[in-house]
């Protein structure tokens, strides 16, 4: 009889936490690339912006909350302030900030004190670990391997851990016990203005979480991280959400560019479509030319091929028109782009508006039919579309030349 193969190993990624995620652009970042734009004479399409600015983790930051349960009221999340990490607990927060950050909390200092007296024959010592607990009848013996079976080995049942434990009789072994009982650790709290000392890590992260919480860990409904920390959750159906959500927006970043039209509008940009109602901003009104009345031989010459051939580039143009004068030519380009009367756009096509204005787009008011994805037929230089969606950890894609980078 024939074997069938064993069916592949199916590996289902982790349910997505009941997250809502939105993204904004960062403020700095979102500022330096306002005044570039205002600066630039070219249009750009509203979604490349948006992608821009989903491209890289330092241009945005989100917001999370849980949804609301059946009460309609939303449960907090925990914030680990060091890192941005998010958590469903204080406590589980705590513990990441103590686990991660334990060098910004706390200071162990060895402190010599005298060492056990008497004659030693044997030491025990942990066969898992290898961490020697002292004689058994010495003082703190029964404390000590509490203390280390709650630290290290809670994994096990404490009979487990304690019939893992054998007895060493080398005396190379118990010098080396004697002389880790020549000292004591002692831990001192880092944020506490005075020096505070402890005698062990738990008491100090007991200290740290009963004076310094404010300092370490903020809860709240809401949250807002860094686009960079939202790479680097440890919470595994947070992530699943992270991704999934930066997945989809980035595939479709309506509600980005919404929020950045909302940003762009006060500050005197103007919102137009092209080509398939893809929405495109500039800090220049298009306005088309009433007529060619009382223009320069060149300026017709030139609005006349643009309006013929479509999508021309600079280049194109003055081939076509065999320039002899290119400063000249330069000139009344320029001047021609500066009055909104021809469009270029971030990849370098060129437009002369026909005899009608375009439409002006209002991206917020009718988002689902006036916002469709850019253009399907893009021009080389404009990767945007291309490139796979960006998971969260990946740079993705960008066009240098659609809009100046955020640094
Ligand atoms: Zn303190």
């Amino acid at each position: 009889m024939e074997r069938r193969p064993a069916p592949p190993i199916e590996r289902r990624p982790p349910a997505p936490a009941n997250v809502e995620i939105s993204f904004l652009p960062e403020e700095k970042g979102l500022a330096a690339m306002i005044e570039t734009m205002k600066h630039s004479p070219r249009a750009y399409a509203l979604f490349d912006v948006a992608k821009l600015i989903l491209n890289k983790p330092e241009r945005h930051v989100l917001k999370l909350a849980l949804k609301p349960g059946a009460d309609g009221t939303r449960a907090p999340l925990f914030l680990a302030l060091a890192d941005e990490t998010v958590f469903q607990s204080k406590d589980e927060a705590l513990r990441h900030v103590f686990r991660r950050h334990a060098d910004k909390l706390c200071r162990a200092e060895k402190k010599p004190c005298d060492p056990p007296k008497g004659n030693f024959a044997s030491v025990n010592r942990c066969s898992i670990t290898g961490e020697i607990f002292g004689p058994s009848n010495y003082h703190d013996y029964q404390a000590t391997i509490v203390r280390f079976h709650q630290r290290r080995l809670r994994h096990m049942s404490f009979d487990e851990f304690r019939s893992r434990i054998q007895t060493v009789k080398d005396e190379a072994v118990v010098k080396q016990w004697v002389e880790s009982k020549s000292f004591v650790t002692e831990f001192h709290c880092l944020l506490c203005p005075e020096p505070k000392a402890f005698a062990s890590r738990e008491e100090v992260e007991k200290h740290l979480a009963e004076t310094h919480l404010d300092a370490l860990v903020t809860s709240n409904t809401e949250l807002q991280i860094s686009g960079v920390a939202s790479r680097q959750q440890t919470w595994v159906a947070l992530s699943e959400a992270l991704r999934i959500a930066f997945v989809s927006e980035w595939r479709f970043p309506l509600r980005s560019a919404q929020t950045l039209s909302d940003r762009l509008r006060p500050d005197g940009f103007h919102f137009f479509k092209h080509r398939k109602g893809v929405t495109y901003v500039s800090h220049i009104k298009p306005k088309r030319v009433e007529s060619l009345d009382g223009l320069s031989d060149q300026i017709q010459k030139i609005i006349t091929f643009l309006r013929a051939h479509p999508d021309s580039v600079r280049k194109q143009l003055a081939d076509n028109l065999q320039i002899a004068d290119q400063d000249r030519f330069m000139a009344d380009l320029h001047w021609l782009i500066m009055e909104g009367s021809v469009v270029e756009f971030a990849d370098g096509r060129l437009w002369a508006l026909e005899n009608k204005p375009p439409a002006e787009a209002k991206p917020e008011s009718k988002p689902e039919t006036e916002l469709a994805p850019p253009d399907p037929a893009p021009a080389p230089d404009t990767p945007v579309k291309e490139a796979a969606p960006a998971p969260p950890v990946s740079e993705g894609t960008e066009d240098a030349s659609v809009a100046p980078p955020a640094s």
